[in-house]
């Protein structure tokens, strides 16, 4: 037991006053410490990529040390998209639409170099990344990317998550980034 204990690291507790018997922090930094070790990802996997992604999932990289083991591949109960592999233009109208059911907040991660840019398939029926339908918060290069960079574009979105005002999916300037996709 006091072998594991040395190897669990406890989350960092917001900035806050503290005293004996409490502790006085604001909503918002509570929300986004909840938020950030919470994380419920839906992994859109169409190849390659993918496959690293279960190797992060496996108990080497083992990514419930972030709170996010819980994969959900229903898009209303999912908080972040990951989109690993080649996505061909016919598939483009599927992932988008996957995106839209996502309730807010939501966060898209993109993994690999197809996804980012389209990768090594510069041709006709393949999506020149996926930043062209849907917005993209974290993106992992890499063909493929190793779990390790996997792991390290989760650090990068828990601290997106982590740091999000709660006002900022309201605010003008994120309307108008969904605008910008056609996304009401
Ligand atoms: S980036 Fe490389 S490894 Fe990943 S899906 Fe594309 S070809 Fe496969």
């Amino acid at each position: 037991m006091s072998e594991l204990h040395g190897r669990i690291s406890l989350a960092e507790k917001p900035p806050g006053i503290e005293g004996a018997g409490f502790f006085a922090t604001s909503l918002e930094k509570v929300v986004g410490l909840a938020r950030k070790n919470s994380i419920w990802p839906l992994p859109f996997a169409t190849s390659c990529c993918g496959i690293e992604f279960m190797a992060t999932m496996g108990a080497h990289y083992d990514l419930a040390r972030f709170g996010s083991e819980r994969l959900s591949f229903s898009p209303r109960q999912a908080d972040l998209l990951m989109v690993m592999g080649t996505i061909a233009k016919k598939m483009g109208p599927i992932l988008r639409q996957v995106y839209e059911q996502m309730a807010e907040p939501r966060w898209v991660m993109s993994v690999g170099a197809c996804a980012c840019s389209g990768g090594i398939f510069d041709t006709y029926s393949v999506l020149q990344g996926i930043d062209r339908i849907i917005p993209v918060d974290v993106y992992v290069p890499g063909c493929p990317p190793r779990p390790e960079q996997i792991l390290d574009g989760i650090l990068k979105i828990q601290h997106l998550v982590e740091t999000e005002s709660l006002r900022r999916r309201d605010s003008p300037e994120y309307k108008a980034l969904l605008n910008k996709y056609g996304i009401e």
